[in-house]
């Protein structure tokens, strides 16, 4: 937010919008208009910040963050915003997305003798930045997004202005909004919606905005040749919230769809539809609106547990699933039901819900799944990088059926989710799908790669 006296206050609740996207840390980084400060932790955003860390932080511009790990543990020192002094200023800085040859531009800096401060991609961003010969070109800010690869939805917050940038194929949503005089910008509509702010526009792929007192200024860089995409299908799938709108497309909506396409693709005679919490409740009315068979309620959700698939390990993830998700016997016992899943991505969870829903008397178990399976490793944001872990891999959908030991399992075709979206099909990426990868990805990639390489360093 830039603009608006209240603009850490606003922020911190532009996070809580956020959360879903991350849960690991958070942090907000303001600026008075000559010296920016930070603070930012490990945990929610609740557990983060309290009345007296906002009042320090209270300056008219700001930038916040809530963390889900990619690239680097998830440590202290990887919280962002990230904070430097450089010999052009301070700058702080959020990134959404994943670098995908942020080693081999780390490996550049470091033998020229730079020291790095943390294990994530981000930080090659500002020693890019703040490379002599980089600030000597006549836009450096340009040079340097030019010498990166991969998925960037970036804030820059600097003494004086906010530039917000989405990289030339759009992997990540990156929306403006208004609220008097004040900008605000944001990963999704629902965190411009929580401070009252009225969406203006999204960041446009391959767009530098820059936010002063002035006002908004924009420019290009990078173009796309091709004239791809790469806005991640999964944010629809999963990702977003389903209040927020996405390339150009409510959350819900698209969900929805998909569950009617689902329903005229993969029929089953049952008595309930029965979504899987939260994320599958969209596409779940979608089948039941589709197929007629009444929408019913199998589970309930602990509103205290968290989300699943963004926790950083399986342990913590099985432990989630049993805190957040109790079946409701009653509802569920001698019943046929389609169960709706958004995604199945390891499976071990899905796994476990299917067999509390049999152990609760479920007659028969059909389920339906509003996404094609994923065989592919996400390099863009989205933490399923090893293919070991991913279900379908190497297995057929009766493999997986077995697996899951349900009576009958169909996935969504990419074509039958690609007719739910609303860009033509060339504009996302459906990489984990379909294994077309819109940026060559010219190294073994995975989230701990920065930190591998520190340790032969230094053996
Ligand atoms: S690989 Fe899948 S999760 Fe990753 S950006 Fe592409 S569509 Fe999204």
């Amino acid at each position: 937010m830039f603009g608006h006296p209240d603009a850490a206050a606003l922020t911190h609740l532009g996070l809580f919008a956020l959360q879903h996207r991350g849960r690991e840390s958070a942090g907000i980084c303001t600026s008075d208009g000559t010296r920016l400060v930070r603070h930012a932790g490990m945990g929610l955003v609740n557990d983060v910040f309290d009345g007296a860390c906002l009042e320090r932080l209270r300056n008219p511009a700001a930038i916040g963050h809530v963390r889900y790990s990619t690239t680097g543990s998830c440590v202290d020192a990887n919280a962002q915003p990230l904070l430097f002094e450089y010999a052009g200023g301070q700058v702080g800085i959020a990134h959404n997305g994943n670098l995908v040859n942020a080693a081999k531009l780390r490996r550049q800096y470091e033998e020229h003798g730079c020291i790095f401060r943390t294990s994530c991609d981000t930080e090659v961003i500002v020693h890019l930045l703040a490379k002599p010969a980089h600030q000597r070109k006549p836009d450096p800010l340009v040079h340097v997004l030019n010498h990166l690869q991969g998925a960037y939805s970036l804030l820059l917050l600097f003494p004086d202005r906010l530039v917000a940038v989405r990289d030339p194929l759009g992997f990540r949503p990156l929306c403006v909004g208004r609220l008097g005089d004040a900008y605000v910008v944001a990963s999704e509509t629902c965190a411009l919606d929580i401070v009252d702010a009225e969406y203006v526009r999204d960041v446009v792929p391959g767009e530098i905005v820059t936010i002063t007192a002035a006002g908004l200024d924009s420019r290009r860089f990078g173009d796309d040749p091709g004239g791809r995409g790469g806005a991640c299908v999964f944010e629809h799938v999963y990702f977003a919230d389903p209040s927020s709108n996405i390339y150009g497309q409510n959350v819900h909506i698209a969900r929805e769809k998909m569950g009617r396409a689902l329903a005229r693709e993969a029929p089953a005679e049952a008595d309930l539809v029965i979504p899987v919490p939260n994320c599958a409740r969209c596409a779940g009315i979608g089948y039941a609106q589709e197929s007629g068979i009444p929408l019913g309620r199998g589970f309930t959700t602990n509103h205290f547990a968290g989300r699943s698939f963004i926790m950083p390990d399986q342990r913590s993830r099985d432990r989630e699933v049993r805190m957040k998700l109790r079946v409701i016997k009653d509802a569920v016992a001698g019943k046929r039901l389609v169960v709706v899943e958004d995604s199945v991505v390891r499976g071990t969870t899905t796994r476990g819900k299917m067999g509390a829903l049999r152990r609760a008397g479920a007659t028969e178990i059909h389920l339906r799944v509003a996404s094609p399976p994923i065989r592919h490793p996400c390099f863009f944001g989205i933490d399923f990088p090893d293919p070991s872990e991913l279900v379908a891999l190497h297995r057929s959908v009766e493999d997986v059926r077995a697996f899951l030991e349900v009576d009958s399992l169909y996935y969504l075709s990419l074509e039958g989710m690609l007719s739910c979206v609303k860009m033509p099909p060339d504009k996302y990426c459906t990489a984990c799908f379909s294994g077309r990868y819109p940026v060559e990805v010219s190294e073994p990639l995975d989230k701990f790669v920065l930190e591998r390489r520190n340790v032969r360093m230094f053996q």
